[in-house]
């Protein structure tokens, strides 16, 4: 698959961190599945991914103070 972002990089599967910021907390949810471009480094998440990273957000918003810092 190209790369929407560069359209030159080729997009392999691999892992990244994906961070967020919701209601005022930096969430990480890290080493999440997704295809990443080899050239400019832009990360394609699976549907799968995104339920993953929706369901850790959800709990790091209930567990968390400030920063909540995950490890698969
Ligand atoms: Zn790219």
């Amino acid at each position: 698959m190209k790369c929407v972002i560069c359209k030159t990089g080729e997009c392999l599967p691999g892992t990244t961190h994906f961070t967020n910021v919701v209601k005022e907390k930096l969430v990480v949810v890290k080493n999440v599945n997704a295809n990443i471009c080899n050239n400019c480094g832009e990360a394609y998440f699976s549907t799968e991914a995104v339920e993953y990273i929706k369901m850790k957000t959800k709990e790091a918003l209930k567990n968390s103070e400030n920063v909540e810092l995950f490890t698969v």
